[in-house]
């Protein structure tokens, strides 16, 4: 699989029993959607921070497609665009695959530490840090942004996911 940007061959790694796919050069990281679901954590009771806006109203979707191509499939990605979050992500339609460019990964963080239930975030996140210390391995450009890196996985897992029909319908609707 080679990163859709760079070309370059992707890396693999484990960060908190997900196996994930990142570029070396970029530090784009690549999600299968298997992937996402077991980043799924029945553990998990408190997702409150979850409760915010980012990709749950479906009309405020943005799809175009794209020029880069799905490491998997070799066909272009639909970049999706969330309303005024400046938050892009890369799908695949046919594998459900998502891309996420290293800026983007700060986009959404910086957007939910807008919302008002940062606070809970802030707190979920310390409390999954203290299970996770000795768990994470991969290299140490990843690790430093571990708990980021979790906190996305959990709103692609349980939000952008479950928006995946309607934007499956939103890429079927653009004009060939
Ligand atoms: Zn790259
Ligand atoms: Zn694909």
């Amino acid at each position: 699989m080679n990163c859709p940007i760079c070309e370059i061959k992707l890396k693999s790694t484990i960060l908190h029993n997900v196996e994930v796919d990142y570029c070396s050069h970029c530090l784009g990281l690549w999600f299968e959607k298997d992937e996402l679901r077991w980043a799924k954590d029945e553990k998990d009771k408190d997702l409150k921070w979850l409760d915010n806006d980012l990709w749950e109203d479906e009309k405020k979707f943005k799809i175009n497609k794209e020029i880069r191509l799905c490491p998997e499939d070799r066909i272009p990605l639909y970049e999706v665009e969330y309303g005024d979050s400046k938050i892009k992500v890369d799908v695949c339609n046919i594998c459900q695959g998502v891309w996420l460019d290293r800026g983007e990964f700060k986009h959404i963080i910086d957007y939910l530490k807008k919302k008002k239930n940062y606070e809970i975030l802030n707190n979920y996140s310390k409390n999954i840090f203290r299970e996770l210390t000795e768990i994470v391995s991969g290299p140490e450009t990843l690790q430093e942004e571990v708990l980021d890196f979790l906190i996305i996985l959990k709103l692609l897992n349980y939000k952008l996911s479950a928006q995946q029909p309607r934007i499956a319908k939103l890429i079927s609707d653009i004009p060939k």
